[in-house]
């Protein structure tokens, strides 16, 4: 059984939630985060189900001081992080003349600073115990543009930089460092886009969908969560020790176009 511990943010939703779900599978003590009404019962039911250990913390990603005190807890309770995963995110899609400077600053604090504090905080403890993983969920945001997106698109460019950097320092400390860079998954932060653009173009959810959406796509499906949680549980692997500093595309061939 494996007593490793990950803590995943935004994990009570979406892609973070398939991704605790993954390592809740492989045995891992589980610290949750999210800021979904009944994320205390989410955890739950995952940890349940697996038999695993658990925290549910709804720190927001917006309060460093708050993500502080969730790595001081978790490293309490479990002895240390072995595995950080920065999943929590958010969007807000408008032309930059029109773009809400409030929009900017958030959505750059929780995709890019918050991933920066909670690795700040939880570096001394995986320092001490020579093993870390850090995995960083970015975007093919991370690696192209699209039009309408730019705090989005700059804090997913940033964060691969982030990850960069996280990897090179933490290269003689037996801490790795890793970006995946989705293409679209269909969770709540998607749907709700679809169906802004649905109603905004006059046209069906499906059409929406297509349109502004799998048109990106190579393989004109949406991404399941359970390839983005395989890739991260992956690399947190013994086999991806060596693997580090890199930006993997689970992407439907977004990409190779
Ligand atoms: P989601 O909306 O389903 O989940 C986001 C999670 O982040 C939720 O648990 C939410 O509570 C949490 N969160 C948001 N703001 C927070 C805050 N201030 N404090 C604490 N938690 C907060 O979205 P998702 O699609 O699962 O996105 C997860 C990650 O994947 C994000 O970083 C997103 O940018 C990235 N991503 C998603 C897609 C996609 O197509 N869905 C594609 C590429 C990258």
């Amino acid at each position: 059984m494996n007593t490793k511990t990950a803590l995943i943010t935004g994990s009570t939703s979406g892609i973070g939630l398939g991704i605790a779900k993954a390592f809740a599978e492989k045995g891992y003590n589980i610290i949750f985060n999210g800021l979904e009404q009944n994320g205390a019962d989410i955890a739950n039911d995952v940890a349940s189900q697996h038999k695993v250990n658990y925290i549910f913390s709804p720190a927001n990603m917006l309060d460093a001081e708050g993500l502080r005190a969730l790595v001081v807890q978790s490293a309490d309770r479990f002895g240390t992080i072995d595995v950080l995963v920065n999943n929590a995110g958010i969007q807000y899609v408008s032309p930059i003349e029109n773009f809400p400077e409030n929009k900017w600053n958030d959505i750059i604090a929780v995709n890019l600073t918050a991933p920066f504090h909670l690795t700040k905080a939880a570096w001394p403890y995986m320092k001490k115990n020579n093993y870390g993983r850090i995995i960083n969920i970015a975007s093919a945001h991370g690696l192209f543009a699209s039009i309408n997106k730019s705090a989005y698109v700059a804090s997913k460019h940033g964060i691969i930089g982030l990850t960069k950097t996280t990897a090179l320092e933490g290269a003689a400390l037996n801490i790795t460092c890793n970006a995946i860079c989705p293409g679209y998954v269909k969770t709540p932060l998607v749907q709700k886009q679809i169906t802004d653009q649905a109603r905004i173009n006059n046209i069906s959810e499906e059409e929406a969908a297509e349109k502004f959406f799998l048109s990106k796509h190579a393989v004109k499906e949406f991404i399941p969560i359970q390839s983005i949680a395989g890739m991260a549980v992956f690399l947190a692997s013994p086999d991806a020790y060596a693997i580090t500093g890199g930006s993997f595309s689970v992407d439907a061939g977004w990409g190779a176009q």
